[in-house]
């Protein structure tokens, strides 16, 4: 097991262009699973081939427990990897899929035979183990690349998209075979996705990325309820936060004729304009069309003209944009515990759970707190 420590550590693929990984530091502790997350190109791949030495370091250093791996191989690194694509050798079986790193480590047969087995058995890939690749499923396909990297019992493992071939349902599942079989083995273990709930609910802390530089790490929870900026914001929750341009007068923030008072501290900090951010479950429905005895703009809740209504059975989410409001405003989300009747055209009132409001600066996107 390993600690590893990205010091500044930057990927400049050519002169002209900014940085792919742009001086990313992040201590990762033994035993730790750590999701690097983003959007496709932020630079998630290179940082975690940089660590496993198939991509060289222009700038900074990357050490595994205090060693710089600077000039190591990447076969002396001692870290598995685990490819999206599971890189299997197509000729070869199962059972030989996963011997083959420790044969050509010169371990001996009948460890060698001893691990393979050990590794089908979490993996229960006993029945399976004389098949080929092209005999199998994608997720037995999956297991067999996992075993590959468990065989190793390397200090490391660095997972790259490992589920991003595998259908729906079995993304789940597999999500938290993976998730538990980490705990198990107490592997530090660097795992890259785009899927915000894969990092959310894999990761002990979760590392967002965006162009190549570093957002925030913290934990899932950390990260939903104090995203550092606009961004992180946006990026982590499904369906995603409402954020609103607004204007602050006298500590209240004014969105479309709602206002949201403000912390008094808060407020003090705030400039002119700022950016509300309100999560789908942070509104509650104050009337419903047909009782409608409120006046639109009135101060306390905002009115919402349904675009879009998905029931999902336990929960509904209503998507509607501010009445009143210019082409183009913002959409606001907002999630109903129960089934609900509004329909696309209704109009409905919401308001802002009290102490729910993420402020963020308008200019930088910074959080405000
Ligand atoms: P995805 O989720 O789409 O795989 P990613 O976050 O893993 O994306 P990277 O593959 O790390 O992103 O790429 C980061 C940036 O570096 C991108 O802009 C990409 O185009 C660029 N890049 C990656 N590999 C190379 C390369 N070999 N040569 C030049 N540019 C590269």
């Amino acid at each position: 097991m390993a600690t590893v420590y990205f010091d500044e550590a930057t990927r400049r693929f050519s002169k002209d262009d900014a940085p792919a990984v742009d001086g990313i530091t992040l201590d990762i502790a033994d035993g730790e699973f750590l999701v690097l997350v983003g959007p496709s190109g932020c630079g998630k791949s290179t940082t975690l081939r940089m660590l496993a030495g198939l991509e060289p370091i222009d700038g900074g250093r990357i050490l595994v427990d205090g060693h710089d791996q600077k000039g190591v191989r990447p076969r002396d690194r001692d870290i598995a990897m685990v490819f999206q694509s599971y890189a299997l050798y197509p000729n070869m079986s199962a059972a030989q899929n996963m011997a083959f790193a420790l044969d050509n480590a010169k371990v001996s047969k009948a460890e060698t035979k001893q691990r393979v087995a050990e590794a089908a058995k979490i993996l229960e890939l006993e029945q399976l183990l004389d098949r080929k690749p092209g005999q199998m499923s994608g997720g037995q396909r999956q297991r067999v690349a996992m075993g590959r990297a468990i065989v190793r019992n390397p200090k490391v493992f660095c997972m790259d998209e490992p589920l991003s071939n595998l259908d729906a349902k079995l993304r789940v599942s597999t999500r938290s075979q993976i998730a538990g079989l980490q705990r198990r083995l107490g592997i530090t273990t660097v795992y890259v996705t785009h899927d915000q709930v894969e990092a959310m609910t894999m990761g002990h802390r979760v590392a967002v990325l965006r162009d190549g530089k570093l957002q925030q790490v913290d934990t899932p929870e950390r990260l939903y309820d104090h995203p550092v900026n606009t961004f992180v914001a946006a990026f982590i929750g499904s369906p995603a936060i409402t954020l609103v341009e607004s204007d602050v007068r006298e500590g209240v923030a004014h969105v479309h004729g709602l206002t949201v008072p403000l912390d008094r501290a808060v407020a003090g900090r705030a400039k002119e304009k700022v950016v509300v951010g309100l999560r789908p479950e942070s509104w509650h429905v104050v009337d419903t069309p047909a009782h409608d005895g409120r006046k639109d703009g009135d101060g306390t809740s905002l009115a919402l003209n349904v675009e879009l209504v998905e029931s999902l059975g336990s929960e509904s989410f209503v998507y509607g944009r501010p009445v009143g409001a210019e082409e183009g405003a913002d959409r606001v989300t907002v999630r109903l515990d129960k089934r609900t009747h509004l329909r696309v055209g209704d109009v409905v009132h919401v308001e802002p759970n009290h102490g729910e409001v993420h402020l963020f600066d308008a200019a930088s996107g910074e959080r405000i707190e």
